[in-house]
């Protein structure tokens, strides 16, 4: 049953490398069960056996540990962000083996979906891998199930029929999501082990939005809209939103809008926030452009933790993840419970191959067929 074999996995990913007997013990299943269930696993190349010998304690067979496979598989990643496209491979353990990043020549949806379809095979052929599948992510408004890119404001994109658009044109199975969704299960998944009871995870770049996970599950919602907190009001702000009203959290603290004011204040010459964030390093102006931007985050962060009461808040955003007055800023505001992403800057990349990962990991003998 491929419940079982999610469980299995899940624990040789948690415990690896680890004896079977071991993994009858945690998850409470009989060892023929896991017995089994790793037999069917190994056969598609999922979990292996490993050198390293547990010292024998009683007679009979040495338990020769076990463990996930990361030479075996991948899966490709691709990540659509305001101004670029990110291709990624990752293994199973969520390790970014190659990825590349592609400023968009156009934004519009059907340009950058060919230039999708035309980029994967090729970044596939020059690294020399066949993936288990391909996940999307970006923000905005996803429907995971029917794979379409309901809303993504930033982008003016409307259903936007993407899993069925690249499934078509790549021949490989092809699922889409929220970047936030896929972020809170991939930390659920390789990342801070308190995230296994429950996390918001806050995304904050061009697009602002949230996800919310609990033991292993994302929280999605009716119309999946859980988590969209773009239009959340700011106290004292009056920053204008495309949707008419000012002090909108999105358009208050998007990269757009603080790189554009870093510009209007003469600290950096073009509106690019990874120069705002080299420049901050030495200049305080540009400090304070991020600094201001964490006090804003700090409300939403607050109401999050008010009303959701999770174990942590994982936040991506460049301030809190490279700026430790950032950080400290928020924490002052909402607490410890406050951390940056696991995944630094392969995080864009990571969302991306995650949205495939969670299949795998969610549906472990669905994919891959039995190799012998
Ligand atoms: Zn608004």
């Amino acid at each position: 049953m491929s419940r079982t074999a999610s469980t299995v996995l899940r624990s040789v990913l948690d415990h690896g490398p680890v004896a079977r007997s071991t993994i009858a013990r945690l998850t409470g299943l009989s060892a023929a069960t896991v017995t089994k269930q790793y037999a069917e696993l190994a056969r598609r190349g999922l979990v292996r056996e490993v050198d390293t010998r547990i010292p024998r304690v009683t007679l009979g067979r040495p338990h020769v540990p076990v463990d996930i496979d990361v030479d075996r598989h991948v899966v490709c990643g691709v990540h659509i962000a305001y101004g670029h496209t990110t291709f990624a491979l990752m293994n199973l353990r969520g390790t970014v083996l190659a990825q590349e990043r592609e400023p968009h020549r156009t934004t519009a949806p059907e340009a950058v979906l060919t230039r999708i379809a035309d980029r994967v095979p090729a970044f596939l052929k020059e690294n020399d891998r066949t993936p288990v599948g391909i996940g999307l992510a970006t923000g905005g408004r996803i429907d995971p199930d029917s794979g379409t890119i309901v809303e993504h404001s930033q982008l003016g994109w409307r259903h936007v029929g993407a899993k069925r658009f690249l499934g078509e044109r790549l021949g490989l199975p092809v699922h889409v999501d929220s970047h936030s969704r896929a972020l809170a299960r991939a930390e659920q998944l390789f990342g801070d082990e308190r995230t296994r009871v429950s996390v918001v995870h806050l995304f904050v770049g061009n697009v602002v939005d949230a996800a919310i996970a609990t033991n292993g599950t994302v929280h999605s919602g009716p119309g999946a809209r859980a988590g969209e907190i773009a239009h959340l009001a700011l106290q004292d702000d009056n920053t204008p939103c495309p949707c008419g009203r000012t002090g909108c959290l999105q358009a208050a603290v998007a990269d757009r809008t603080i790189a554009e004011r870093a510009v209007a204040a003469g600290i950096i010459d073009v509106p690019d926030v990874r120069r705002l964030l080299d420049k901050a390093r030495h200049d305080p102006r540009a400090r304070a452009v991020f600094r201001q931007r964490a006090r804003k985050i700090s409300q939403a962060a607050k109401l999050l933790l008010d009303v959701i009461n999770p174990e942590v808040l994982v936040i991506v955003e460049a301030g809190a993840m490279h700026l430790p007055e950032c950080l400290d800023e928020i924490r002052a505001r909402t607490g410890d419970r406050i951390v940056t992403t696991s995944f630094g800057s392969d995080v864009l990349s990571v969302a991306a191959g995650s949205v495939m990962l969670n299949e795998v990991y969610g549906h472990p003998l669905y994919f891959l067929k039995s190799q012998n």
